[in-house]
């Protein structure tokens, strides 16, 4: 196949669904660790196409979702300084902090932009020599290569109004959390494709061989989604735990070597606080000792900003997917898209908002009659 449209026809995806269905025997709970194939599963309806046994339970892997509130704090109290234009992707501004987000903070006079890249903020950062310029740099190992090329090259020229608060993550961590769990009801894993680009497939075998789970590494339309989930099935039912590649029209196995040397020469692996999970030993990335100076933490004395999550948000159980979206008690009265408690509520791939924009409002909810929100 050649078009991306092509991933979305609905004769090949009868096909795969008639495998799937001839396939599966008894109950198999799989989870996917990316927001995009989320908002995938939940637009087209996939997981109530799928077979009654097949549940698809959604993991962490919404960046904005889990970079904790703590960093949010972070982010407003470094924004909030006259001498700084604090950077950001845009579903970064409306993701509530303590009391405020940063939307509230450019209304009250911060200068707050929205980017499109980090090299957008190391510009800014050229063009305003008397000025600090901040990016937040978040997500996961997608994002995080990118933005540890601005920091060598804001090294390299020699730029020194210019710095990054990090909040990455990695998703190997997070899976081995998810299975060390005692809640833990998941049985295999679709990995992220985009994610396996960059970092290759390396790091999975000894997590399926560990935890006894399938993993293949799956794309982002609807026939990539049921790709993974027939392939993971297929292992379920035959009693199989390995790593298979569904994605190879963009994963290769060792990943993308350019990007893996500048996250190598840019950052150190340190434990990472998820929001609403808390922290996971090894699960983050932050700038490594010789880029110290490049790190807002430091720059901007924060490190001390200690935040608890709000307790009416129960965003951490959705994240570790013991809790569906529309079995929250805020889900689509006090949080909605227009007045988030949570993060997940805020971001375009976040899991509230994937069910409230296709209409999930309740577990009840008849596919054929519901329709996206404007
Ligand atoms: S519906 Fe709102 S309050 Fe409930 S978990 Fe999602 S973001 Fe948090």
């Amino acid at each position: 196949m050649k078009y991306i449209d092509e991933f979305q026809n609905p004769d090949l995806a009868r096909r795969l669904l008639d495998d799937i269905r001839s396939t599966v025997t008894r109950p198999w709970a799989l989870m996917e660790v990316c927001g995009g194939q989320t908002h995938t599963i939940i637009r087209h309806g996939i997981d109530q196409l799928l077979p009654d046994p097949v549940e698809l339970i959604h993991g962490p892997g919404c960046p904005v979702c889990v970079t904790p509130l703590e960093v949010i704090d972070k982010a407003l109290e470094i924004a909030s300084r006259p001498e700084v234009i604090f950077c950001s992707f845009g579903d970064m501004l409306r993701v509530p902090g303590t009391g405020r987000d940063l939307f509230q903070v450019r209304g009250e006079g911060g200068d707050v932009r929205v980017v499109y890249s980090p090299l957008d903020a190391l510009r800014i950062a050229r063009e305003n020599p008397d000025r600090e310029v901040v990016f937040f740099g978040i997500g996961f190992e997608t994002t995080a290569p990118p933005n540890a090329m601005t920091v060598h090259q804001a090294r390299r020229l020699g730029i020194r109004n210019f710095s990054l608060l990090v909040s990455h993550v990695r998703v190997p961590p997070a899976i081995e959390a998810i299975m060390q769990s005692p809640d833990c009801r998941v049985q295999a894993f679709l990995a992220a494709g985009h994610v396996c680009s960059v970092m290759g497939v390396g790091e999975y075998p000894a997590l399926a061989d560990r935890y006894r789970v399938p993993i293949v590494v799956t794309g982002f339309e609807p026939l990539d989604i049921l790709e993974g989930v027939r392939r993971t099935v297929r292992q379920l039912e035959r009693g199989e735990h390995t790593v298979e590649n569904a994605y190879s029209r963009a994963v290769r196995p060792e990943g993308n070597p350019s990007a893996l040397a500048m996250l190598e020469d840019v950052f150190e692996v340190t434990d990472r606080a998820w929001r609403g999970i808390g922290v996971i030993p090894d699960s983050g990335w932050r700038l490594s000792p010789r880029y110290r100076d490049y790190d807002a933490e430091y720059r901007f004395s924060v490190t001390g900003i200690h935040t608890r999550e709000p307790a009416e948000c129960r965003s951490g159980e959705v994240l570790q997917g013991l809790l569906k979206p529309n079995e929250c008690e805020a889900f689509g009265t006090t949080c909605t898209p227009r007045s988030p408690l949570g993060a997940t509520m805020v971001s375009s791939e976040g899991a509230c908002a994937a069910y409230y924009l296709y209409r999930r409002l309740d577990a009840t909810t008849d596919p054929l009659e519901a329709s996206p929100v404007a």
